[in-house]
Order: structure tokens, then C-alpha cells, then sequence
């Protein structure tokens, strides 16, 4: 299996080429492969990411079938489902890297800064659950200055969402936890922008 940091720089690349409107050799290479990945699977990366239709990671970061272990919800919130499945993909495949990918203009951030303006009770409570994740981030930015100025509210707001998602996979899961402390884990934020397909991480490794 690759270091956490050439996981980074594949994905780093893979987005270079996806901004670029090229598509590798390989990528398109492996969905003939399909048949040799039904005896297994190394993804070398997993991705918490939005569910939003214009950020599919495996699109964003040009890989092929196999690549990528994609965990994907709305906000990219980190709830018990979501650190199960990265603990599943990190204890069963020994992947190094995981990436919680948020994008500009979530839908999820926007309805939980909606919610703080103006409270609505016709929500349904699965949706609530959503929204209930992201507004505790979301909620004290709300009541500085940043209120006068809605578009940088939301950036901030998108931002720290991804920046609370991470810090809650790092810290959610003794076993995750143990895994970073031993070097052999990396949780890495990163921000996908819709206006120019390119993805930001945040923090080196
Ligand atoms: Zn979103």
C-alpha cells in the first residue's frame, strides 16, 4: 500500500488532469479491468465527501474503478455510519489517506444558515439530523459581523464545516485515533470549488 502523501499527490494530480479536461490512460484502462477487481479491492484513498451531484470524487479526481472507497452525505457530516464505514475501509484495506471533501455552494451549509434566519418546523426530522450536525460549526459565525455579508458567511461557514467534520473523524474513534497517533493514518480536509473544478486541501502532510 502507498504512503499517505503519494494517496495526496495521486489525488492532487488526478484533480490537475480532471481541471485540465484530460483523462488518464489508466483510468480508462481499469473499467475494462473490472473482472480482476471481484476477487478484491485496494482503494488507496476514502473520501467522506457531499452528495452533491457536481462533486462525484472519482469524476473530481479522475481515478478508476478500484481507487476510491467514496463515503458520500449531504453536508458531508460526520455521524456514526460515516466513521463505521471509514474504520470498516481502513481495518479491512489498510488505506492510508482519508480526505473530507466539501465543496462551494452546499446545499447542506445553506440550509442549516436558512434554519438560523429563519427557523422552520416543517422540516423533517431526518433532514433536521443533517442540518443539526452542521449548525453547533455554523451557529457562532452566525452572530459576528460575517451576517452582514451573506456570500463570505457561507464560505466561512462551508469551510469550518469541513474543517469540524475532520476534527470529529479524527477525534470520534479510538481506533482512528490510535491509527493517526502510529503514523499509519492521515485525515486531511479539503474544499472542492464548482466554479473552477479545483480541490484545496487544507494542511499539509
Ligand atoms: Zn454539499
Amino acid at each position: 500500500m502507498i504512503t499517505a502523501s503519494e494517496a495526496l499527490q495521486r489525488l492532487q494530480e488526478g484533480n490537475r488532469r480532471f481541471v485540465s479536461g484530460v483523462r488518464s490512460v489508466d483510468t480508462l484502462v481499469k473499467q475494462l479491468q473490472r473482472a480482476d477487481l471481484v476477487a478484491g479491492q485496494a482503494p488507496f484513498a476514502i473520501i467522506l465527501g457531499c452528495s452533491d451531484s457536481r462533486v462525484p470524487a472519482e469524476l473530481i479526481f479522475d481515478q478508476g474503478l478500484g481507487d476510491l472507497f467514496v463515503i458520500r452525505v449531504a453536508g458531508n457530516i460526520v455521524a456514526p455510519s460515516q466513521i463505521g464505514s471509514v474504520e470498516f475501509a481502513v481495518e479491512r484495506f489498510g488505506t492510508p489517506l482519508v480526505v473530507v471533501l466539501g465543496h462551494t455552494m452546499c446545499g447542506a451549509v445553506i440550509a442549516t444558515l436558512d434554519d438560523l434566519e429563519c427557523p422552520s418546523e416543517a422540516r423533517s426530522s431526518n433532514v433536521l439530523s443533517i442540518v443539526n450536525r452542521i449548525r453547533p460549526t455554523v451557529e457562532p459565525l452566525f452572530e459576528t459581523e460575517l451576517r452582514r455579508n451573506p456570500g463570505q458567511l457561507l464560505e466561512t461557514a462551508i469551510r469550518a464545516n469541513i474543517l469540524a467534520a475532520t476534527n470529529h473523524l479524527r477525534h470520534g474513534s479510538a481506533m482512528l485515533e490510535q491509527l493517526i497517533q502510529n503514523g499509519n493514518l492521515t485525515i486531511v480536509g479539503a474544499e472542492y470549488s464548482l466554479e473552477s473544478g479545483e480541490v484545496a486541501f487544507f494542511g499539509g502532510i
